[in-house]
């Protein structure tokens, strides 16, 4: 079917605001950049991935590679925790971006993302050649920006010949150091030279305050991860769960990164919910279980319902990786924002023993393991971290999901697993009359005790249908004359749009059947 113009991120965006799944925070305001909220489908789609993931961590871990089940445990710490927390783990000194101010356009960039080419050109009558340091936002555009504005400053300044520009030659403004180059260079949206500042490192925290006074002491941070709270945890959990090395423990809950450029929806925001385990196991096995806990995350997004093609594994090669990682790979998906190619869903990192050995050290209480089955050996255990997102994962859904299809009642539907729908079942009495309103209220009402239902009896079966379609939801049973005569209804398979007449007493039955498939 042919889809219309509109780009299909807009066209998602504007399906999750007219049925209810995310809007923008503070609307009415005029909104806030990089804060969402999420509406009652949204809502209920997020906490059902929250669930399956909870419940395929913590209550029904995998099998591990000697057919025994995995030991996880689950976490909810604290979003603030004492500031010494974010300094043994690097975030006070290294959770930073390099950022650039320009002073025309009160613009803010991040520094490495800023290409700087030197121009040639001829003025009129004047053999003589003049440059000027141009910058713009590196990427394939870069070229093309930069002519355009070297022709439109030519023009201002009574015109002349543009001599060849050669977007190789350029540098990364992190490059330039000296004071009168910086001084000439003209920034990405500016029109004239000198209005970037130096770059200046702009930590992603957001700090507040703990307590009545405002100072330096009292200064804590919003957590920018959720992993550091199970470190702080870690020797709580092995003293007071019957747990060992190999196990896990698994954490959901919000983050908070004052990103520089929030963008892409929800894909990168100022707050959003992450869902981490900390895998810690003896250092002899640290490689086995990253590959195992790689191949296991990607297994599971795809019986998610993402299709395979979609995700990708993309090993960080040596040289990328942070200096304490041993190895990591991410997740990856095809974004409608980077297709062809991938953007991160979920991280799958080998720390070692880097974190405990951090927090062993500034917090000076011994974390060792003693393992008395091994004759006292006493180690720091090593750790796997696959971290994902929940916000970022709910994005993932919405865009595997979404569906055009000119043929259907609504061209756009949602083809979410029915597992994870927000709306499992609607329920319709085909007229508000004879009898049939009455019985479709007694299977809401059953029903509802064992799955989410929505009792609809509003507009044509049609408008009803449509309506669930865009909601995702799998099934619709509708009740008609015949139903109080044969105690059976009609049910709608969203994905097929096939019909089919199923008993009321079987119906339950029928729909947890398909939700377990
Ligand atoms: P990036 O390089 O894109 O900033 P990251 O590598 O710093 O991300 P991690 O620290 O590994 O991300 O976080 C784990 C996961 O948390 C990511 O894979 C992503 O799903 C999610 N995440 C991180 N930052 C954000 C954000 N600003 N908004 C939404 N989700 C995020």
């Amino acid at each position: 079917m042919p889809e219309p113009d509109t780009s299909m991120m807009s066209r998602l965006t504007a399906l999750c605001k007219r049925r209810g799944f995310v809007f923008q925070a503070s609307e009415i305001y005029g909104g806030l950049n990089g804060f969402w909220d999420f509406g009652p489908l949204g809502t209920q789609l997020k906490n059902n991935l929250r669930d399956a993931w909870w419940r395929d961590m913590v209550e029904c871990p995998p099998l591990g590679p000697d057919g025994k089940p995995l030991s996880i445990v689950g976490l909810d710490s604290s979003i603030i925790q004492h500031p010494k927390t974010w300094e043994a783990s690097g975030h006070v000194a290294g959770f930073a971006d390099l950022m650039v101010d320009c002073r025309e356009t009160k613009q803010r960039y991040r520094a490495d993302h800023i290409i700087v080419v030197k121009v040639l050109f001829k003025k009129k009558d004047n053999a003589t050649t003049y440059t000027m340091q141009l910058s713009a936002l590196d990427g394939d555009e870069a070229s093309e920006v930069i002519t355009r504005k070297a022709k439109k400053l030519i023009q201002k300044s009574g015109g002349g010949e543009l001599l060849p520009i050669n977007i190789g030659e350029g540098r990364p403004f992190t490059e330039i150091q000296d004071s009168e180059t910086l001084a000439l260079v003209i920034g990405p949206d500016a029109e004239n030279p000198g209005t970037l500042t130096e770059p200046r490192a702009f930590n992603l925290m957001f700090p507040t305050y703990h307590g009545v006074f405002q100072n330096e002491e009292s200064k804590v941070w919003l957590r920018p991860e959720t992993a550091q709270g199970i470190f702080l945890d870690y020797k709580n959990v092995l003293d007071t769960s019957r747990v060992k090395p190999p196990f896990g423990v698994a954490q959901v809950g919000k983050s908070f990164r004052n990103e520089v450029t929030p963008r892409n929806f929800i894909f990168r925001t100022r707050e959003f919910e992450q869902m981490e385990m900390e895998f810690f196991c003896a250092p002899e096995d640290g490689m086995m279980w990253y590959e195992f806990w790689v191949n296991e995350r990607l297994r599971w997004w795809e019986a998610q319902g993402v299709k395979k093609e979609n995700l990708y594994r993309h090993d960080i090669p040596d040289g990328e990786r942070a200096f304490y990682s041993a190895a990591t790979a991410d997740i990856e998906y095809k974004y409608p924002f980077t297709a062809p190619n991938f953007g991160e869903l979920e991280g799958v990192a080998y720390r070692t023993d880097y974190d405990l050995k951090q927090h062993q050290t500034h917090s000076k209480v011994n974390l060792e393991y003693i393992d008395q089955e091994n004759g006292n050996r006493r180690y720091l255990p090593h750790v796997i971290e696959p971290a994902s997102g929940l916000t970022r994962g709910l994005l993932v859904l919405l865009c595997e999901g979404y569906q055009y299809d000119e043929s259907r009642a609504s061209p756009e539907w949602l083809k979410i697993k029915p597992s994870l729908a927000p709306i499992k079942l609607g329920i319709f009495p085909l007229v508000n009359k004879d009898g049939m309103p009455e019985v479709a209220e007694k299977i809401y009402l059953d029903l509802r005790k064992h799955f989410t239902c929505q009792y609809d009896a509003k507009q044509s079966i049609g408008k009803r249908y449509a309506r669930m379609d865009e909601a995702g939801t799998p099934f619709c049973a509708t009740i008609d004359g015949e139903s109080l005569k044969d105690n059976a209804v009609t049910v709608r398979d969203r994905d097929t749009a096939q019909q089919e007449r199923v008993s009321i007493d079987r119906l339950r039955e029928y729909v947890e059947k398909k939700l377990a498939g």
